[in-house]
């Protein structure tokens, strides 16, 4: 397979030049030139695979010539230990993605990128050294998946006293590969350090650097497997069409990754993108043009985006008039969100987290305004985070959320990270 830059379709790369760069040297992200198509005999047995199996289908056809097969077997095998169940709630679905390493589902994309940087960097004497600024959720769900990856380390850089602990605990409690540094400023200060050291042409003679921002396609491809699961375990329990997915969005990595299972042949008949208050995309979809903006903030921080990265990806595949057919978008107030965690924790006992509530809430909009009819379909909503990571949202709502072993776990752990003021010397000095 050949990857193009979105905004430049003369120069071709391979899958693994367009991992380690990230983004193309013109600023475009990269893009398959073409969406594959399954096996005919795994499209047909999408119900029956076991997850794993799916995941070799789904990403074989986007590596094919750069990871054997044998290869892409064992990074698939160890990178999804975890499972995407799907659980009824009311008549429609929840597809929880949180079952991984940090209770999020950026685990599926962070951990299969880690491993293939790590199968690409394989002849390299020098260790990989990647870059990573977050504001709380990205920098713990990189750190764990390249956590005790063989060849690279890690260093996230975060706005001190501006996580919540468990973040914290997430990037600075793993030790090992993985460095925390504490920066005294903002999340923008963070992204302007790392830009500059990717920058810095006498830096990177002495050290291998690297980043591993959201819109690496490595970690796209891996989150279009567990919409061609759940597809499959929506037919094996003979769920009525049509299948409809509800997205939570924000840099619309995750609808991305969808459409391509859904064109790749996974039996997907409509998706729903739900934001919250920032609704530069549905805006879009409801025939507005593209009119990115600053974020606001909300509570549900993850989709704070106004300028959603992803969407250069989905225009560059895909004209306005075929993502309004294959689309439909809602935007959920903050008001709606909790209402909704409450709602449904009450009628189904189930908690949602606040990202998810989104989903749900995007559903019932769309049915109340009769887009949608009410069980006229297999509504199925991903969930994208567990209620958990976000109890100070949720437990005032629902009563006490119990954690998952993987947060206590983290939360039992103690955070080490070097504090820095905001500026590239001392960063730089750290670095070296
Ligand atoms: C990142 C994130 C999202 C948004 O996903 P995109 O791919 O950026 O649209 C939604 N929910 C949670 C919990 C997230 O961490």
């Amino acid at each position: 397979m050949r990857y193009y830059s979105t905004r430049n379709r003369n120069e071709p790369y391979g899958f693994a030049s367009a991992v380690v760069r990230g983004l193309a040297p013109d600023g475009g992200l990269f893009v398959p030139e073409e969406i594959p198509h399954f096996r005919p005999s795994a499209a047909a047995s999408l119900d029956k695979m076991t997850f794993q199996d799916i995941a070799y289908e789904t990403i074989r056809p986007f590596v094919t010539d750069e990871i054997p097969d044998a290869v892409l077997t064992g990074i698939v095998e160890s990178a999804f230990t975890f499972d995407a169940p799907l659980k009824p709630v009311g008549s429609r679905f929840m597809l929880e993605l949180f079952h991984g390493p940090t209770a999020a589902f950026k685990d599926f994309g962070a951990r299969f990128m880690a491993r293939a940087f790590a199968y690409f960097r394989r002849n390299e004497s020098r260790p990989l050294k990647i870059l990573v600024a977050t504001s709380g959720d990205t920098g713990g769900a990189v750190a764990g998946g390249f956590y005790q990856v063989e060849g690279i380390s890690v260093t996230v850089l975060y706005p001190k006293g501006r996580v919540t602990p468990l973040q914290e605990r997430q990037i600075a409690g793993l030790g090992g590969n993985i460095d925390a540094i504490a920066v005294e400023g903002s999340f923008d200060d963070c992204q302007r350090l790392v830009k500059t050291a990717l920058g810095d042409t006498e830096l990177n003679k002495q050290l291998s650097l690297s980043s591993a921002n959201s819109i690496n396609i490595a970690r796209l491809v891996p989150q279009a497997v567990y919409y061609a699961a759940a597809a499959g375990a929506l037919k094996s329990r003979r769920a009525a069409a049509p299948f409809v997915f509800c997205v939570p969005s924000g840099n619309l990595g995750n609808l991305t990754a969808g459409i391509y299972a859904s064109k790749m042949g996974a039996p997907i008949d409509l998706f729903i993108a739900a934001s919250n208050d920032n609704k530069t995309f549905p805006e879009y979809l409801a025939g507005e043009n593209y009119t990115p903006r600053d974020s606001i903030a909300t509570i549900s921080n993850a989709m704070d985006v106004g300028a959603p990265s992803n969407f250069e990806r989905l225009s560059s595949h895909w004209s306005a008039d075929e993502l309004r057919r294959m689309i439909l978008g809602a935007s959920i107030n903050d008001d709606d969100t909790k209402a909704a965690i409450e709602t449904v924790y009450r009628q189904y006992d189930y908690i949602l987290d606040p990202h998810s509530a989104v989903g749900w809430q995007a559903v019932t909009r769309l049915c109340e305004k009769g887009v949608l009819k009410d069980g006229g379909g297999a509504y199925t909503v991903l969930s994208t985070a567990h209620p958990a990571k976000f109890a100070h949202v949720v437990e005032p709502l629902t009563g006490a959320v119990k954690p998952p072993p993987c947060l206590e776990e983290a939360m039992k752990k103690t955070a080490h990270s070097i504090t820095i003021p905001a500026e590239y010397g001392a960063f730089k000095a750290v670095l070296r």
